[in-house]
């Protein structure tokens, strides 16, 4: 068996360099080794704390020392049972939440100078050796109530909720706009983040748990939210937030400058062949960054997605921007360290001024300038400051403008919306995450504003246990 070192090794042994555009399944590759042996002697490591920090910590309260016991006992059936009662997508989550800053940051062993209980990678083991054994949802003890519900959007919040109500018998119909379930799990956090296969079998199993599925349907133009309204008992809708945030740079319209996602949806399509952009070619962004230098600009996730993405599609030089310093990126520290060993050249405390085009408006560069941190603000928030005569340009083809999302409710939505135009709508209510429209739920980013999906299941969930009230089942 290994040991707590000998195990951190092991996880940690990535590549320093990768050059191969082949290489997309980074996450198996670190994972393969981490077999039953492995996760039991991870398991046995939990100290069974009297007040469990880490179930605390994790924004779905799964019951995490009891299914460490159950692993450390070898029963996988028991711990993907009890799994479920608490989290609706276990694999997405064991494989993309940012556990440093979640279970495992909360984890005892972390103050008594030991390494917290890999829970997330526990999490994932548990549902691939039980799929592994045969293991599938059991519904049979579920009797129908002859109830049903549309779901507007199949991200995880959708899903999350459409689990929650099968199994309470009632009927969830999903829609969304894409040809596959998943939202951003599937059309946007890059395969060597989450393998698209791991989605697309969950959405296999909830279809036969008995959840429909309706796919290249965008509601407000295929289909009017009347409509489903009128044709079922409640409406729940998770469609996100998509209106990404602009750079307002000069030269911001220069060709070779895009936005993340459109970057990241292509990455997926062309690995995919999802066929997105089959109705127009013309939607289709030209976006291939082999031998190219590029520069991301931002600190979060999405940026890294786009550093990893684009070394992993052969670009020369990957240079990320951010105007903070490295203890101050709102990203996650495991995703920082992957990119730094994967060769990204990060530029901390720089700031982007303007982006600089050639005689064919073509990007060829950046202008940057470097930034110190101010004296904390009165909510303790130090802002960057320019620093004069420390301006600079950085030679690049392509600028990944990588700043985040707005929320974007559609023009259709007639619910009562917050100031940052997310949906008014809470778990505290009489019946969780009801909207001003009483047949309207709402959960995930369209709530949330851009968040984790952890806390896209749990409002997906709760908005389930709301709904069900509301109908009286
Ligand atoms: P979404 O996942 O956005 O799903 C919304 C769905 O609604 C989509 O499928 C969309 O097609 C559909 N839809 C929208 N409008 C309509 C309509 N009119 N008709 C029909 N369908 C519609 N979180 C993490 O926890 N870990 C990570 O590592 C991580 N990495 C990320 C990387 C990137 C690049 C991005 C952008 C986000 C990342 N996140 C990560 C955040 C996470 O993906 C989101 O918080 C989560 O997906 C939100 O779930 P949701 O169900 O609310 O919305
Ligand atoms: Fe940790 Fe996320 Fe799993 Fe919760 S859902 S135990 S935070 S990996």
């Amino acid at each position: 068996m290994l040991n707590n070192e000998q195990f951190l090794d092991l996880i940690r042994q990535e590549p320093k360099k990768i050059d191969s555009t082949e290489r997309t399944q980074g996450f198996d590759e670190i994972y393969h080794k981490f077999d039953l042996d492995v996760a039991k002697q991870q398991a046995d490591r939990c100290l069974h704390c009297a007040s469990p920090y880490c179930q605390w910590a994790c924004p779905v309260y799964n019951y995490i020392p009891n299914w460490l016991k159950l692993v450390a006992e070898e029963n996988i059936l028991g711990a993907v049972e009890i799994l479920h009662r608490k989290n609706s997508l276990p694999e997405m989550c064991g494989r993309i939440c940012p556990q440093d800053r979640l279970c495992e940051g909360a984890c005892t062993l972390e103050d008594t100078g030991f390494e917290a209980v890999t829970i997330g990678a526990i999490e994932r083991f548990i549902l691939e050796e039980a799929i592994n054994m045969g293991w599938k949802p059991d519904l049979t003890h579920v009797q129908s109530t002859g109830k049903k519900v549309a779901i507007v959007g199949a991200g995880p919040a959708g899903l999350a909720c459409a689990d929650v109500l099968v199994r309470n018998g009632v009927k969830p119909i999903l829609y969304d706009k894409h040809p596959e379930a998943g939202g951003l799990l599937t059309f946007g956090i890059p395969e060597f983040k989450l393998e698209k296969q791991v989605v697309i079998r969950r959405r296999k199993l909830l279809e036969e748990m008995g959840c429909e599925f309706n796919f290249n349907v965008n509601v407000g133009e295929d289909i009017d939210i009347d409509s489903l309204l009128s044709d079922n008992d409640a409406v729940f809708l998770g469609m996100g937030t998509y209106s990404s945030m602009r750079a307002n740079l000069e030269g911001e319209c220069l060709q070779g400058v895009e936005n993340a996602l459109p970057f990241l949806i292509d990455n997926v399509n062309y690995r995919h062949n999802f066929g997105l952009y089959e109705k127009s070619n013309k939607d289709a962004p030209d976006l291939g960054v082999a031998g190219k230098k590029i520069v991301v600009l931002g600190g979060g996730d999405t940026a890294m997605d786009c550093n990893r993405t684009s070394i992993r599609q052969g670009a020369t030089k990957v240079t990320c921007v951010y105007r903070r310093d490295k203890e101050n990126m709102p990203g996650s520290p495991k995703e920082v360290m992957h990119a730094v060993e994967e060769g990204v050249d990060f530029e901390f405390n720089t700031a982007p001024i303007s982006i600089v085009g050639d005689d064919n408006d073509r990007v060829c560069g950046i202008k940057v300038v470097s930034t110190r941190l101010a004296e904390p603000d009165e909510n303790g928030r130090r802002i960057p400051e320019n620093i004069d005569g420390s301006e600079r340009i950085i030679e690049c083809d392509v600028v990944l403008v990588a700043f985040g999302f707005r929320p974007d409710p559609p023009q259709w939505l007639n619910v009562n919306l917050k100031e940052d135009k997310t949906i008014a709508c809470c778990e505290q209510q009489e019946f969780a995450f009801q909207t001003s429209h009483p047949k309207i739920f709402a959960g995930g980013d369209m709530v949330l504003g851009s968040s984790l999906v952890v806390q896209a299941v749990y409002e997906g969930r709760k908005a389930a246990e709301g709904i069900i009230d509301y109908l009286q089942v």
